[in-house]
C-alpha cells in the first residue's frame, strides 16, 4: 500500500482536511470508496416553459433582473430568461459576490426545484454559476457525497476525483471467488462515482445495480476476512483443558435440579462441554429466548470449570440481574459445597476488601457482578470461565478489556456470552462470524403463552379495573412506564405520578416502585418484597427489562409501548407467564398512533416468537440500533445492507474461507484497503 497523500505533519491542516479526516479520508483507497450518497443530473437543460411544480431541473438563461426586495425579509430576488420564458430565482441568504455572478445581464445555469411561488414558478436557493454560451454540459451524473459541515462537496468532489485516479484499483479477488458476472472493482468504482445520464437511477439508488453489488461483496469479504483471521488467531491461543467426568460437579448439580433439562438445553450444555474439554479457548454465543433457561446452562458451565479446579465469573449488566443470577447460583451450588462470591458497584468497605481477597486467593469459586465491577476490578486467582449475560449489551471494547486483562495469566480464559435478544442468522453470521452460536429454541414445559392486547391509553381505567381483579385473586403484576431517553428524570417523574394514581385506585393492596435512580439497597428491598408476594403491583421503569423471575406475576402493563423497541417489548413480556397461569400482556399506546407504529404493536400481538420479532426489528431500525451502535460494527458496514444483502453473505462467508486457504497474503491485502486502521476493531 503507498503511503497516504497526506501533507507533512508540521504544515498546518486546513479545516476541509481535519474533515476528512474525521471522515476516514486519509488514503487514495478511502477516498475512491467513498461512494455517492446520490447523483445530480446536470447534462441537460430544461427549458422554462417545460418546469413544472415539484421537479427539479437545470436550466440556463440571461438574467433580466436582480433586486433585493423586503417582503416582508430582506431577500435577494432574480428574474432568468431563457428565451422563451421566466422563472424568478429567490434567495434568503446570500453575499455580494453572489450578487455580482447573478447581475442582470449575466448568464447562469442554475439547479434546483421548482415551486409555484406567488409570482409563477420559482427556484429558491438553487444552485447556479456563471456560463457562457460555450460552456459544455456535464457528461456524467454529478455525485453528491456524504460529508459534514466543514468539508464543502465541492472540495470533496475534487478529493474524491484525484483520489480514485491515484488509487491502485486492480484486482485482488481471485474471480473465481467472485459472484458470476461481477464487473470489475475499476470499473465499478469509476462508473458509481462518475455514471453515464443515460444509467436507471432508480437501480443506483436502491444500489441494486450491478457496480453496486460488486462493491457490497468486496466489503462484505473483507468483513468476513477479518472474523475468520480473529477465529484463527484465537484457534492459537490456550485455554484450560477441562475434563468432563461422571459424577463430577456437573452431574451432581443436574441430578439436584428441581426439574428435567429440555431437549435444547441439553444440546446446548453438550456443545459448551465439547468446548471446555479443547485447549482453544470457547467464544460462544448462547441465544435463546427470554425464559428459555440460560441460566442453568450457565450454572452447567460454571460447574464444568469449577469441578476442574477454575474460578468463574458471571457478569450481568445491572444489579439486579446480577443478584438475581446470584441467588439462583448460590441456590444451586451452595449446597454442593461451591465458595461464591457477590461483587457489585454499591458493594463497599471491608465487605467488598473481603470479597475482592477471597476472589484473588481463590477461595471464591464462583464470582457473580456487574459487568464494571469485574472487569476493572477484581484479580482472579485461577479465572477459567467468563459468562457474560445478556451480551449484546456489551461493547466490542469491554470484551477486548476483559481478554487483555486476563492475558496476564498467559493462558486464555473461555468465554460464554449469552443473549436473549435472537440474532437473525445472517446477521450473526455477518457480525459475529468470530462466534459460534448455540441457541436454545425450546421453552420448558408447562408455559402457558402469554396473550397480548393492544390498547389505547383512553382505556386505562378499564385497565386498572383489571388489575384490581389480578390482585384479588392473588396475581401479581408489573406495570412498566414510559422510556424518555433524553431525560431520567422526566421517566421518574412519569413513574412516581404512575405509582400515586395506582396506589389510590387500588387501595387495600401494596403498590410498589421501582426505578434506576434507588440505591441499590432499596431496589433490592422491592424486589424482595414482590417476589415474596407481600407487593401485589410493581410500578417499574425499564429496569425490570431482563432476568426478573417472579412466576406468580400473571399481568404486565406497558405504558407508551409505542416508544420501545419490539425486542425490548418481547423481553419485557417475557418476566410474564413464567408459571403455571394464563399471562396477560397489555400494550397501552397514546393516540395518535402512526400506521407503522399500529403494525409493530399488531406484530408483538400476533407472535410470540423471539426470533421473529427480532427480524421485524431488525426490518424497522436496521442493524446498528438493533445492536446498540457501540457492537454493531454497523460503520464498518457502509454499503451492505444486512436486510438487502442477506444474499451476498454465504458467498462472500465461502470466499473469504478459500481465499484465505489458498492467498492469505493477498487476503489480508484486501481486508487492509477496505478497513485501513480499522481491522483491529473489528476481531475484538
Ligand atoms: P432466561 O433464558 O430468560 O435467562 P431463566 O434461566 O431465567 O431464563 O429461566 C426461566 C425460568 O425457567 C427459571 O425459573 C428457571 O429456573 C426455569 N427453568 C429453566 N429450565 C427449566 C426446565 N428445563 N424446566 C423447567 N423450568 C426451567
Ligand atoms: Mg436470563
Amino acid at each position: 500500500m503507498p503511503p497516504a497523500t497526506t501533507t507533512p505533519a508540521r504544515q498546518e491542516k486546513s479545516a476541509p482536511q481535519r474533515a476528512m479526516e474525521k471522515l476516514g479520508l486519509v488514503r487514495d483507497i478511502d477516498l475512491a470508496l467513498h461512494l455517492p450518497l446520490r447523483y445530480e443530473d446536470e447534462t441537460k437543460l430544461t427549458a422554462i416553459a417545460d418546469l413544472r411544480d415539484g421537479m427539479t431541473a437545470q436550466v440556463e438563461g440571461i438574467i433580466t433582473e436582480c433586486q433585493v426586495q423586503f417582503r416582508p425579509r430582506r431577500q435577494l430576488v432574480v428574474k432568468l430568461n431563457d428565451g422563451g420564458d421566466e422563472l424568478f430565482l429567490r434567495f434568503l441568504h446570500f453575499y455580494p459576490n453572489h450578487q455580482k455572478t447573478l447581475a442582470a445581464g449575466n448568464r447562469v445555469r442554475v439547479r434546483g426545484e421548482a415551486r409555484g411561488g406567488f409570482f409563477g414558478l420559482e427556484m429558491v436557493h438553487p444552485g447556479f454559476k456563471g456560463v457562457d454560451e460555450e460552456t459544455p454540459l456535464a457528461t456524467a451524473l454529478t455525485p453528491v457525497y456524504p460529508t459534514s459541515a466543514s468539508l464543502p462537496q465541492a472540495y470533496l468532489r475534487k478529493a474524491v476525483a484525484s483520489g480514485l485516479k491515484r488509487a491502485d484499483l486492480s484486482e485482488l479477488v481471485p474471480p473465481a471467488l467472485l459472484p458470476r458476472g461481477s464487473w470489475a472493482l475499476k470499473e465499478a468504482l469509476n462508473f458509481l462515482h462518475h455514471p453515464a445520464p443515460d444509467v436507471s437511477l432508480a437501480t443506483l439508488e436502491d444500489k441494486t445495480h450491478p457496480a453496486w453489488q460488486r462493491l457490497k461483496f468486496e466489503e462484505l469479504l473483507a468483513q468476513q476476512i477479518s472474523q475468520l483471521e480473529a477465529k484463527n488467531e484465537r484457534a492459537l491461543q490456550r485455554a484450560p483443558r477441562f475434563a468432563v467426568q461422571r459424577g463430577g460437579l456437573q452431574e451432581r448439580l443436574l441430578a439436584a435440579l428441581p426439574f428435567a433439562l429440555t431437549s435444547a438445553q441439553h444440546r446446548v450444555v453438550e456443545e459448551i462441554a465439547q468446548d471446555l474439554q479443547r485447549e482453544i479457548p470457547m467464544h460462544r454465543l448462547l441465544q435463546g429466548d427470554v425464559g428459555s433457561g440460560k441460566t442453568v446452562v450457565a450454572a452447567l458451565a460454571a460447574a464444568i470449570a469449577m469441578h476442574n479446579g477454575w474460578q468463574c465469573a458471571l457478569m450481568a449488566p445491572t444489579e439486579i440481574l446480577a443478584e438475581q443470577h446470584f441467588r439462583k447460583l448460590v441456590q444451586w451450588l451452595e449446597p454442593l459445597g461451591i465458595q461464591t462470591a457477590w461483587l457489585t458497584g454499591s458493594r463497599k468497605g471491608k465487605g467488598r476488601r473481603e470479597m475482592l481477597a477471597r476472589v484473588a486467593s481463590g477461595e471464591a469459586q464462583l464470582v457473580v457482578g456487574t459487568h464494571a465491577v469485574i472487569q476493572d476490578e477484581v484479580q482472579f486467582a485461577k479465572l477459567g470461565l467468563a459468562i457474560i449475560d445478556e451480551q449484546h449489551r456489551f461493547g466490542v471494547a469491554q470484551r477486548l478489556a476483559l481478554r487483555e486483562k486476563l492475558q496476564a495469566q498467559s493462558l486464555e480464559p473461555h468465554l460464554l456470552m449469552m443473549s436473549a435478544t435472537p440474532i437473525p442468522r445472517t446477521l450473526a453470521m455477518t457480525l459475529f462470524a468470530d462466534l459460534d452460536i448455540s441457541t436454545i429454541d425450546e421453552l420448558p414445559p408447562g408455559r402457558t403463552p402469554i396473550v397480548t392486547k393492544v390498547f389505547s391509553d383512553a382505556k386505562r381505567d378499564n385497565v386498572i379495573a383489571t388489575i384490581a381483579d389480578e390482585a384479588a385473586r392473588g396475581r401479581q403484576v408489573y406495570w412498566v412506564c414510559p422510556l424518555i431517553e433524553e431525560s431520567e428524570k422526566l421517566d421518574l417523574q412519569n413513574a412516581t405520578a404512575t405509582h400515586e394514581q395506582l396506589s389510590a385506585a387500588l387501595a387495600g393492596h401494596h403498590v410498589g416502585l421501582l426505578h434506576g435512580r434507588m440505591p441499590a439497597a432499596d431496589k433490592t428491598a422491592v424486589m424482595d418484597q414482590f417476589k415474596a408476594g407481600a407487593m401485589q403491583v410493581l410500578v417499574s421503569t425499564t429496569v425490570i427489562e431482563v432476568g426478573v423471575d417472579v412466576p406468580n406475576a400473571s399481568l404486565m402493563v406497558i405504558e407508551h409501548a409505542e416508544r420501545f423497541g419490539l425486542s425490548q417489548l418481547h423481553q419485557l413480556r417475557g418476566r410474564v407467564g413464567r408459571g403455571s397461569v394464563a399471562s396477560v400482556c397489555v400494550l397501552l399506546y397514546t393516540s395518535p398512533l402512526s400506521d407503522t407504529g399500529k403494525s409493530r404493536l399488531k406484530a408483538m400481538a400476533e407472535t410470540q416468537d423471539g426470533f421473529e420479532i427480532a427480524r421485524r426489528d431488525l426490518e424497522i431500525r436496521g442493524p446498528g440500533e438493533f445492536l446498540g451502535a457501540r457492537q454493531s460494527g454497523a460503520p464498518l458496514l457502509r454499503f451492505a445492507d444486512l436486510n438487502e444483502d442477506a444474499h451476498l453473505v454465504p458467498p462472500a462467508r465461502a470466499a473469504a474461507e478459500r481465499w484465505l486457504a489458498s492467498e492469505p497474503q493477498r487476503a489480508r491485502q484486501h481486508v487492509a484497503r477496505w478497513l485501513g486502521s480499522k481491522a483491529e476493531y473489528l476481531k475484538a
